[in-house]
């Protein structure tokens, strides 16, 4: 070798350690105390809680359908954990106003079978919010697969004292692929790096433009209500099953294997609504291929369902007081409603014991905190993130929804249960003296899968900050960064009025394809490691960013008279 070219060889190697020492992982240049993180860790990943936590809420407490007595008795439980801890301002909050929940509800008994021409018992659930029979009831079925107002007329004076089918029979998929997935390295360097595809229109964002990866679209749910021209039709599909005397209504969703989707309308007025019950698909269709062979079916079924007037509806916080700082705000946060055909354990009980646990966690430890951090628990996200929003509105800022347009379903819950809530043109934003105060929320509401990283929403300025979060947890799995948004859960609440709301990203671990909504959203299908991760990393998180000198930066804020920022594409 020249001597030059070992010269330079020497100064490029100098270049080069003075870039990986002074560059990209040190480019916000956050100050990281590895000595209170490995505390953290150290209760995080080996005196862990979180799965007792997750079995409390999804085996004793569950379900807990927002207003019904068990979410009450779920709230109270949580309050008593974070007392006990030693978290101080633990407490129930009302929500300001009770958003339609005029009535909790709960089933308590459910038997269906088909009684001729064989005897075979059917597994399902009734719909929220719908009554239930007077006693045992049979009757015969009749499939009426009606998808307009005309479709009706031919069974005009053949449904007195019949149970209606409410749809074709459908085709089931074979698990062709495994249902539960991690993502590889490829698919989160492809969530980080690709761009998410262009905005076309305003409040109009193209198919697949939200999440990313390797998501399934989830099977469309059973539409006893939806909004707009569905929730139209379904309106008088139902004036008509009741004039005609149908003794309730039975749907399926085309997932097999045993699973079937629920949701419900809490302004169903019990006086004048039908029984209404979601089953399997394979039940459903060895019915309706019954009935096609004009072979007749009588069904019997016997359902108990109470309502309870005037519930509570609430939000659960507690706090861990901060110290020079303690006026700023940390927020950490999940649901805690959930739907009632199991138990709720991925859907978003996880999400509640791992966000509990990080507080644990924080507790236990003893690391000192700067900023106040502060857990939230949301009910009514399943109805439209409607905790979230009371707390945010309440305490930090709202902005007020502008006329919506003509034709739109008032009081109808939107379809499928009710995801988005920020779909609306917004009028100007009202702010509260705290919304200065807060600095970041971030929320868990994708299952049980492994947090692989964290969806920007649009802020890059928090990007390089993450990136150096992210690093003391790299060897959890947490990696990637992706400026998308993603959508359908409580930091829309935050991100819908310019704070800082995250998501984190996780592992498509059977959500979308089993536990979502479902009958089979139970304890079982948590991952322990996934979820004791979970918990550190979020504990983690919500330390560090009670620590920094600044508070994590903002997005601009939101245009009044256009869609919500950060609405996300799912
Ligand atoms: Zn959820």
């Amino acid at each position: 070798m020249k001597r030059t070219h070992l010269w330079w060889a020497l100064a490029a190697l100098v270049v080069g350690l003075a870039v990986t020492a002074g560059g990209p992982l040190r480019a916000a240049g956050e100050h990281i105390n590895y000595a209170d993180l490995n505390k953290i860790k150290a209760e995080g990943l080996q005196r862990s809680q979180v799965m007792e936590l997750c079995s409390w809420l999804s085996d004793v407490y569950a379900p807990r359908l927002t207003g019904s007595p068990t979410a009450q008795r779920a709230a109270d439980w949580a309050v008593r954990k974070m007392t006990d801890w030693g978290l101080v301002n633990v407490k129930i909050e009302p929500w300001v106003n009770k958003n339609g929940f005029e009535r909790g509800w709960t089933n308590d008994k459910f038997y269906m079978a088909v009684t001729a021409p064989e005897r075979f018992p059917i597994p399902g659930t009734p719909t929220a919010w719908t009554p239930g029979t007077t006693g045992p009831i049979a009757g015969e079925v009749v499939l009426m697969a009606a998808t307009t107002v005309d479709d009706l007329a031919p069974f005009k004076g053949k449904l007195k004292a019949k149970w209606v089918m409410l749809q074709a029979v459908p085709d089931v998929p074979a698990y062709w692929d495994p249902q539960a997935k991690r993502y590889t390295p490829e698919q989160l360097a492809s969530l980080e790096l690709n761009p998410p595809p262009p905005v076309l229109e305003f409040g109009v964002t193209p198919p697949g433009a939200g999440r990313g990866g390797p998501t399934p679209a989830a099977p469309a749910a059973p539409q006893a209500f939806g909004g707009g021209l569905a929730a139209a039709f379904n309106a008088a599909r139902h004036e008509f099953l009741r004039a005609e005397g149908a003794l309730g209504t039975i749907a399926t969703v085309p997932r097999g294997h045993g699973l079937y989707t629920i949701s419900g309308n809490r302004a169903a007025d019990p006086a004048t609504t039908l029984p209404a019950i979601s089953i399997a698909a394979e039940h459903y269709g060895r019915i309706g291929r019954m009935l096609a062979k004009n072979v007749p079916v009588t069904i019997e079924a016997d359902i108990k369902s109470t309502f309870y007037p005037n519930p509570a509806v609430f939000n659960v916080v507690g706090e861990i007081p901060g110290t020079d700082k303690a006026d700023e705000i940390v927020m950490l946060g999940a649901h805690i409603d959930t739907w009632h055909s199991a138990t709720g354990a991925a859907d978003d009980g996880v999400g509640v014991a791992a966000m509990m646990e990080a507080m644990r966690i924080l507790k236990a430890s003893g690391v000192k905190l700067r900023r106040t951090v502060r857990v939230g628990l949301w009910e009514g996200e399943e109805q439209g993130l409607i905790g979230s929003r009371e707390y945010v509105a309440a305490h930090f800022a709202s902005r007020q929804a502008l006329p919506a347009a003509p034709g739109a379903a008032a009081g109808a819950a939107p379809a499928g249960g009710g995801r988005g809530g920020f779909g609306g043109p917004q009028g100007p934003l009202e702010m509260k003296p705290d919304y200065d105060k807060l600095s970041v929320y971030f929320n868990i509401d994708n299952g049980t899968g492994a947090l692989r990283g964290i969806y920007l929403q649009g802020n890059d300025a928090a990007g390089p900050i993450f990136r150096e979060w992210m690093e003391p947890f790299r060897s959890l799995g947490m990696t990637t960064i992706t400026v998308r948004n993603t959508g359908g859960t409580d930091h829309q609440s935050f991100d819908g009025v310019g704070l800082p709301g995250f998501q984190f990203i996780q592992d498509e671990v059977e959500y979308n394809s089993i536990t979502h909504h479902t009958n089979m959203d139970t304890f079982e299908r948590l991952q322990p490691n996934d979820v004791t991760k979970m918990a550190t990393i979020a504990a983690g998180f919500a330390y560090l960013a009670a620590n920094r000198d600044e508070k994590i930066p903002r997005k601009p804020l939101p245009v009044p008279g256009q869609g919500g920022v950060g609405r996300g594409g799912q």
